[in-house]
């Protein structure tokens, strides 16, 4: 947790906020502060800053917090993912917001298994949870939307062409002619498909909508790995 977020709920007063469970746990056990020491705190979806242990006590630690900066700028990208399953899917939903990514759709493709939209780990909630875990990691402060499409045909149909009007389209696709293009000077819309990859079907659907098929090299790459390698091609010191 290199950034303890603050939401208004914390707030016991202007400038002081009450913390208690897991980030009081994490500021006493990991942080191993005292009264004085100085946190890194931002406010959801706001400003970082700094915070002042004022009190800290079993029942929980107070802070007097001040904000100064603004988080990071978002990546100018929308990510189309096929759903992962459960365990991969909890990892790269928080290694895309440490990343940047602010918007994020989760759809269907033929190689995404049934099973995988019945995961306890798709409730709003349990996605929200993820996305904390990885702006405390990326220290920012401004949540993604996620999005689900349990179709795969609609979605791209009806909805892609507004979802990724005006940015660069590509999907990563391992067998394909043109390498992924490096630091791109406008946004982009990427596809990243299932771990058995998406089916020729549905890269021709994309394509129809635009999207140009790019490789990342011979290797193949499990789904958590091509996420970090593309975007860092595609948005390098972003
Ligand atoms: N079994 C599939 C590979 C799936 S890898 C096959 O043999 O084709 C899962 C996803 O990660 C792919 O759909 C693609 O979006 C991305 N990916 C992995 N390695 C890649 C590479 N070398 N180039 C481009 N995309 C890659």
């Amino acid at each position: 947790m290199n950034l303890i977020i603050l939401e208004p709920g914390d707030f016991v007063a202007p400038g002081r906020v009450r913390l208690s469970g897991r980030r009081q746990q994490h500021i006493q056990q990991v942080h191993r502060a005292a009264i004085g020491d100085t946190l890194r705190v931002g406010l959801l979806d706001g400003d970082i800053g700094s915070g002042q242990i004022s009190d800290l006590s079993e029942s929980g630690i107070e802070l007097q917090v001040e904000f100064q900066s603004a988080p990071p700028a978002a990546l100018p990208l929308t990510l189309i993912l096929a759903l992962p399953r459960p365990k991969m899917l909890k990892r790269v939903i928080q290694h895309a917001t440490a990343l940047g990514v602010k918007k994020l759709y989760l759809i269907n493709a033929y190689r995404v298994e049934k099973s995988y939209w019945q995961t306890p780990w798709l409730a709003e909630d349990k996605l929200r949870e993820q996305c904390l875990l990885g702006l405390e990691q990326a220290v920012d402060t401004r949540m993604p939307q996620i999005e689900l499409r349990k179709r795969f045909k609609p979605f791209v149909e009806d909805e892609l062409p507004e979802v990724a009007a005006n940015s660069l389209k590509l999907v990563a696709h391992p067998v394909t002619e043109a390498p992924c293009p490096v630091d791109l000077p406008e946004p982009a819309t990427l596809a990243i498909g299932p771990e058995g990859g998406f089916i020729p079907y549905e890269v021709e659907k994309l394509q129809e909508q635009g999207f140009a098929a790019v490789h990342l090299g011979p290797r193949i790459l499990r789904v958590e790995t091509a996420l970090p390698v593309l975007l860092s091609r595609l948005y390098p010191g972003r």
